[in-house]
């Protein structure tokens, strides 16, 4: 097989590279946005969260929210302020509770269409006996409500690594995926890496001898595998 060649399907690329393990990227992998993505929905609930815990009204809340952004600014200007640690702080919530009352909130159906032929090709790998894993740096109650949405909740269960908490292992470190390798007592070379981050999702795997494939709708992507524009 040439180096970045297409091929159908999932099942096919399993196939080809002799995969016993797929360790899956959720956002924009598993689940395809079409625009916005979750964390820019997130000021809704903050914004719903700090009126009911303050009894403030939503111009209030608003405010609120604005000096917040203010006070946590990325250290990164390209990024996103940090409103959760502002959030947490304020009402001494944990980052799970943070989590429930935000990411848990969200309607994958808001920001994602469903896709049955890739349930279709994961059931048919899971069938076949080979190992699925999600290993995300997304908050662990918004991967179970999206595994749940997609309606694989059943293949995934148990099977759900988030490295959403800084201190747990965690995209791109390798020892992310090789815990997972280990887990399943299946050495790297026979795992494949999924995922639309090649620097966060791929190359860690790639490092560890893995199989990668790339998931855009982009640009044809050769620095990985295989390639495919959605996932089916
Ligand atoms: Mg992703």
């Amino acid at each position: 097989m040439e180096h970045g060649e297409i091929l159908t399907t999932l099942e096919d690329i399993v196939t080809d590279c002799g995969a016993e393990l797929i360790i899956f990227d959720l956002d924009n992998t598993l689940l395809q946005y079409r625009s916005t993505q979750p964390y820019q929905a997130v000021d809704k609930f903050v914004i719903e969260l700090i009126m009911k815990r303050d009894s403030f009204s939503e111009e209030q809340a608003k405010n609120i929210l604005e000096r917040i952004k203010e006070e946590n600014q990325n250290d990164n200007p390209n990024n996103p302020p940090d409103i959760s640690l502002g959030i947490k702080k304020r009402y001494g919530l944990s980052t799970d509770e943070y989590f429930a009352e935000t990411w848990g909130k969200f309607d994958p159906g808001d920001f994602a269409d469903k896709n049955e032929s890739l349930v279709t090709a994961l059931r048919n790998l899971n069938k076949k006996g080979v190992q699925m894993a999600v290993l995300t740096n997304a908050p662990r109650i918004w991967a179970q409500n999206v595994l749940s949405w997609l309606g694989t909740a059943d293949m995934f269960e148990g099977k759900l690594w988030s490295g959403a908490h800084k201190e747990e292992l965690r995209k791109p470190d390798p020892q992310a995926f090789k815990q997972i390798c280990d887990h399943y007592k299946i050495s790297p070379e026979k795992m494949l890496a999924v995922g639309d981050s090649f620097g966060n999702d791929l190359l860690p795997a790639e490092k560890l001898g893995a199989w990668t494939l790339i998931v855009t709708q982009n640009a044809r992507a050769y620095e990985a595998d295989y390639w495919m524009p959605t996932l089916r």
